[in-house]
């Protein structure tokens, strides 16, 4: 079984395509920003730890993510595929991964990274913004955030295409495609 992981800045997509993938593929879906925010949900000390970075828009340390997501591994021996979203965001959280994968005697087969610009971004999360309430979409935290992919989560691309493990979809336009470009990825 494959196991990815879905790339891209805030506001790519991630989720919504996250969703379609796990009911065609039956993914274990991973997804690091939405743990987060159940541990500060529920007030876990761990949530105490974070909540102000994430409301910030900073990214949460390596250490403290890259433990969160052992442990949620763990809880998935058994798991069928893994698709993990917005995991990893550092190459030490790329490097974690791998280890991790390696030592259960698995791989991280390939990563998909969504191509959208910071203009179409900017747009999906004000319209986001109408619906959902996230602290973090608020302005400022949101200039934040993008910063953050622009500057660091950026460099985890050449990790992965240097090993031949990068397939980059243009990430604007309808759903459904953009979807279907993501299956003849994992098909092929
Ligand atoms: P997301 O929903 O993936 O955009 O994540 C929301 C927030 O959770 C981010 O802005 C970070 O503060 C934190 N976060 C999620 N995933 C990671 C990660 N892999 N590394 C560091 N911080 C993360």
């Amino acid at each position: 079984m494959i196991n990815l992981v879905l790339f891209g800045p805030p506001g790519a997509g991630k989720g919504t395509q996250s969703e379609k993938l796990i009911k065609k593929y039956g993914f274990v879906h991973i997804s690091t920003g939405d743990l987060f925010r159940w541990h500060t949900k529920n007030d876990t000390a761990l949530g105490k730890r974070v909540k102000e970075i994430m409301n910030s828009g900073a990214l949460v340390p390596d250490e403290i993510t890259i433990a969160m997501l052992k442990e949620e591994l763990d809880k998935n021996p058994k798991a069928r595929g893994f698709l993990f979203d917005g995991f990893p965001r550092t190459v030490p959280q790329a490097e974690a991964l791998d280890k991790f994968m390696k030592d259960n005697g698995s791989a991280i087969h390939f990563v998909v990274a969504l191509d959208v610009t910071e203009a179409e971004v900017r747009t999906r999360i004000a319209k986001r913004r109408e619906t959902e309430s996230r602290v973090d979409d608020e302005e400022e935290k949101l200039n934040k955030r993008i910063t953050e992919y622009f500057t660091k989560t950026i460099h985890v691309l050449p990790y992965y295409e240097s090993q031949n493990r990068l397939n980059t979809v243009h990430g604007i336009g309808d759903i459904g495609e953009i979807f279907e470009s993501i299956c003849k990825v994992i098909d092929k």
